[in-house]
């Protein structure tokens, strides 16, 4: 029996193999597809996953290259631009990395951590049982099919998830009522300069029937996107169909240049009415599914992060009861906050006429302040989410992201950094917080109290720093706060991380 599946090679399913290898645990990742997949999808990570990379040591090699990499100087937010030029230490971080590039570099470092990933398997249906969960699969390499059981199942097998209905899990939603038709096109971005662009703008163009995008994220390679009303073509997107859908939307043809890829797409709103069943966990695009750009691999992968060190401290015998529950009852609501941004992001856009473009004007006034401003930053990095302050028995209403409840240790009076991110301190020493995160272990980082705490799973780190926001703070392997203050750590300690031999 192997201790855990991953069914899904794609960015979410590796960078749980990832910090799975990190703990020590050897998952196996199944992958239907043969060669890994060079489809276009996303440009780039946006929010708080940038700065886990950074936890990881992981920023530098994934920026190489990248055509932008640090806070945010602006975000298209439904089609209102948000400018954070001249906003001090605006929350969003961005990091602009063509998918394919993301799942190779991951796929490298998972199998540098130990994972194994067995490509051309496709998982065909799932039963579990109190021992375990048993996938049958084809294996088309060794041309059979095969079955194979493991301790523990995630799903990270993209939106049409295979996992999630054998496992009861539901995924209502809403389908858009529109149809996005996207190309890349081999054209200088002189293009832009083309007269027969006649007045478009590079970014979207709003035309009576429905957008046009225009824009250049890599020399050569210009992308159009045509939105309408409407379900996807019958077939593959031709260049005859992409033709055609922009003579509708503008009324006239534009000289995009030879097409490289075309695809369509139909954005949809939904959300896993559960993140677990039994042995079987879903994660990313298979427990949600975002209607505007921007946030889906961020709160998947971090979903990820999430996971993943609790499923290896099950696996090690070092997780406290409801440990793994804590996995659903932290992060939905966080795609629960997602969903509610993008769904108005996609309002936003789509409205149309009078209403749409006064819709449009007032909340771009609205943008001109800081205060929005910030606020839509910290959402959209995921900054504001606040988890409980211990792992409890799951008691299936999660927690608030951006309130906290405060079960648990010293409910009465926790400290303001408790289930929040840590913030990326700078140490007298020359090192920065995330330094300490490289191994993926909870870390005990002692600002000069002489906290006492002797376990071979936590790291102890004793360090200066100038504006030190408490006397001690116990970091999660995720980045978040378990503990901050100078009493209280044993207690605290142990409802996280079930403490083997400890002095606290
Ligand atoms: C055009 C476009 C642009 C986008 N731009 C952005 C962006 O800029 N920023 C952003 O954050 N997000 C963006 N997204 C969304 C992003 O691409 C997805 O959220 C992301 O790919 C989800 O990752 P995942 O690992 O959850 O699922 P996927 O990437 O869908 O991976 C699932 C994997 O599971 C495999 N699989 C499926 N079924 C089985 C089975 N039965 N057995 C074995 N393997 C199986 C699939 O082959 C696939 O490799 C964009 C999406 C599109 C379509």
């Amino acid at each position: 029996m192997e201790d855990v599946l991953i069914v899904g090679a794609g960015p979410v399913g590796l960078m749980l193999a990832c910090e799975l290898g990190l703990a020590g645990v050897r998952p196996i990742v199944l992958e239907k597809r043969p060669e890994p997949s060079e489809l276009p999808r996303a440009n780039g990570l946006g929010g708080q996953i940038v700065e886990l990379l950074d936890h990881r040591g992981l920023l530098e090699r994934f920026s190489e290259g990248s055509p932008f990499a640090g806070r945010a100087p602006g975000f298209p937010f439904g089609s209102v631009p948000l400018r954070f030029a001249g906003i001090e230490d605006v929350p969003l971080r961005l990091l602009m990395i063509q998918q394919p590039r993301l799942e190779r570099l991951l796929a490298e470092r998972a199998v540098e951590l130990g994972a194994e990933i067995r490509r051309g398997c496709q998982v065909l249906s799932l039963t579990q049982d109190a021992e375990g969960v048993t996938l049958d699969l084809v294996d088309r390499p060794h041309g059979s099919g095969r079955r194979v059981r493991a301790r523990y199942v995630v799903g990270c097998d993209g939106g049409r998830s295979l996992v999630r209905k054998p496992a009861g899990i539901g995924f209502p939603g809403t389908t858009d009522p529109e149809v996005l038709r996207l190309g890349h096109f081999a054209a200088d971005v002189s293009v832009f300069e083309s007269p027969q662009l006649d007045g478009l703008e590079p970014g979207w163009n709003r035309t009576p029937h429905g957008r046009l995008l225009l824009t250049s994220l890599q020399h050569g390679v210009l992308i159009a996107g045509v939105r309408e009303k409407g379900g996807p073509p019958d077939g593959p997107v031709t260049p005859e169909d992409f033709g055609a859908a922009v003579r509708r939307v503008l009324g006239r043809d534009l000289p995009l240049g030879e097409p490289v890829w075309l695809s369509s797409t139909v954005s949809q709103a939904r959300l896993a009415d559960r993140y677990r069943a039994g042995r079987v966990f879903l994660a990313g695009d298979a427990a949600h599914l975002f209607p505007a750009g921007g946030s889906a691999l961020n709160v998947g992968m971090t979903d990820a992060a999430n996971l993943g060190w609790k499923l290896a401290a099950t696996l090690l015998g070092r997780a406290p009861e409801g440990l793994l529950d804590t996995y659903e009852s932290e992060r939905r609501p966080v795609a629960e906050r997602a969903l509610m941004q993008t769904r108005a992001q996609s309002a936003l856009d789509r409205l149309e006429g009078e209403d749409g473009a006064a819709l449009r004007e007032l909340l771009t006034e609205v943008f001109a302040f800081e205060q929005p401003l910030r606020h839509l930053a910290g959402l959209l990095h995921d900054s504001g989410v606040r988890y409980d302050a211990a792992p409890a028995p799951h008691t299936g209403s999660g927690s608030d992201p951006g309130s906290g409840s405060g079960r648990g240790s010293g409910a009465e009076a926790v400290h303001p950094l408790v289930g929040r991110f840590a913030p990326d301190l700078a140490l007298a020493d020359g090192r920065r917080l995330a330094e300490l995160m490289r191994a993926g272990r909870p870390v005990l980082l002692d600002l000069g109290c002489g906290a006492v705490l002797d376990d071979d799973w936590i790291d102890v780190v004793r360090a200066r720093a100038d504006d030190a926001p408490t006397d001690a703070l116990l970091i999660r392997p995720d980045g978040y706060v378990a503990w901050a203050g100078a009493d209280g750590l044993r207690q605290a300690a142990e409802e996280w991380f079930k403490l083997t031999a400890s002095r606290a």
